[in-house]
């Protein structure tokens, strides 16, 4: 009998610290450097920017929040929100916009609206039509009271629509879900994109950023944006090796050595989910298997240029399923990418013990908006 008594005590505590819990979300409003300030509900951030005429916001979260949000700007600052934009379509992270529907313009990618039509979980955005703006890079202004906002596009890193939200006068970054600072990336890469490592690299090359600012965890630097574009491309080499090694799931889990990472965040939860979750990502798109190709990275002058184009490289496939005797044997525009092709060429794989010569592989360069890839030749060279 006593022991019953005992169980639905604790039962009943239980319980009610969930109630507490579920009641008062952990909110707060922090400032990050002049204007620039960071928000939280729970585990999400969002950001905005104080201007004379009014409050650029990322990220509402969530309605709740939204509410929350509303008044405490309206009593700290006294001036409404004007834009509210959407870092990618992900609903834990955009939804709530429809509080500040009375005064904002929504924006938010191109790819994003359609998805956000479809769940109806915040307003469709209004402005979708990210341009080339000079210097390259530089998708879409938003600007309000002498300040300025900068939203860049460089492809498919987490879902098909993240933007990196850029502070240019903070030199602060706000890049939801694709990075984090000194955290293994969240479970199994739900959305994720094998272009991420390369999106992430040219944002980093190209947006001049002190500050990084995550939807997820503390506030970090530029060193921790390239630490994590650096683990997401070794994970991803390291799942591809296993592949062609033929290595079913659970034997690449014993045998990736990812404990240069052990320190990081939810190395023991999620390591194994990581590896899981880029397995599935392989196997999802077809054209990886069954070789690993990899684009490269990007010529920085000719992504400053804002060139696309394509490189036709040849080479011989040896027992091991390395690439040998690799030369350029066709490009477009000529030279700009051969180099960048040689080096990716030398990191593919292939299926071992079936050597092979004079194999051509087409690899195009395409900076999403901004320049057309040339057709190939009419003439059968591929
Ligand atoms: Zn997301």
């Amino acid at each position: 009998m006593k022991k019953i008594l005992v169980v639905l005590v604790a039962a009943a505590l239980s319980w009610a610290s969930v109630a507490i819990a579920q009641d008062q979300p952990v909110r707060s409003i922090v400032n990050v450097t002049g204007d620039l300030y960071r928000f939280q509900e729970n585990n999400h951030y969002g950001v905005f920017l104080v201007t004379d005429e009014g409050i650029i916001l990322a990220d509402p979260i969530s309605h709740d929040n939204a509410q929350w949000l509303k008044g405490q700007l309206a009593e700290q600052f006294g001036v409404p929100v004007k834009y509210v934009i959407y870092s990618h379509d992900h609903a834990d992270h955009t939804s709530g916009g429809e509080v500040f529907a009375d005064t904002a313009t929504f924006v938010a990618h191109e790819n994003a609206a359609p998805k956000i039509a479809a769940s109806g979980h915040t307003p469709v955005p209004d402005e979708t039509d990210f341009k080339n703006i000079k210097p390259f890079g530089i998708k879409k202004i938003v600007s309000l009271g002498g300040k300025r906002v900068e939203l860049y596009f460089f492809g498919s890193s987490h879902s098909d629509n993240l933007i990196s939200i850029y502070f240019p006068k903070e030199r602060a970054l706000f890049q939801v879900d694709s990075v984090a600072v000194d955290r293994l990336p969240y479970r199994d890469l739900p959305d994720y994109y094998l272009s991420a490592p390369n999106v992430l690299r040219l944002i980093y090359n190209f947006i001049d950023f002190k500050i990084l600012i995550p939807g997820h965890g503390p506030i970090g630097t530029k060193k921790h944006f390239i630490s994590h574009q650096k683990y997401l491309e070794n994970l991803q080499m390291k799942v591809a090796n296993a592949l062609i090694k033929g290595l079913t799931v659970e034997e690449a889990k014993k045998k990736i050595n990812l404990k240069k990472y052990k320190k990081w965040g939810q190395y023991e939860n999620w390591r194994d989910l990581n590896i899981e979750g880029m397995y599935r990502v392989f196997l999802e798109e077809e054209e990886y298997l069954p070789f690993h190709k990899v684009a490269g990275s990007y010529p920085l002058s000719a992504a400053r240029n804002g060139q696309c184009g394509w490189v036709i490289v040849q080479y011989d496939v040896d027992e091991e399923g390395r690439t040998k005797n690799i030369r350029v044997f066709d490009s477009e525009p000529k030279k700009i990418f051969d180099k960048a092709g040689i080096n990716a060429a030398k990191k593919y794989r292939y299926i071992p013990n079936n050597p092979t010569k004079n194999v051509k592989t087409r690899t195009t360069y395409e900076l999403a908006g901004i320049c057309e890839v040339p057709p190939p030749r009419d003439i059968n060279n591929e």
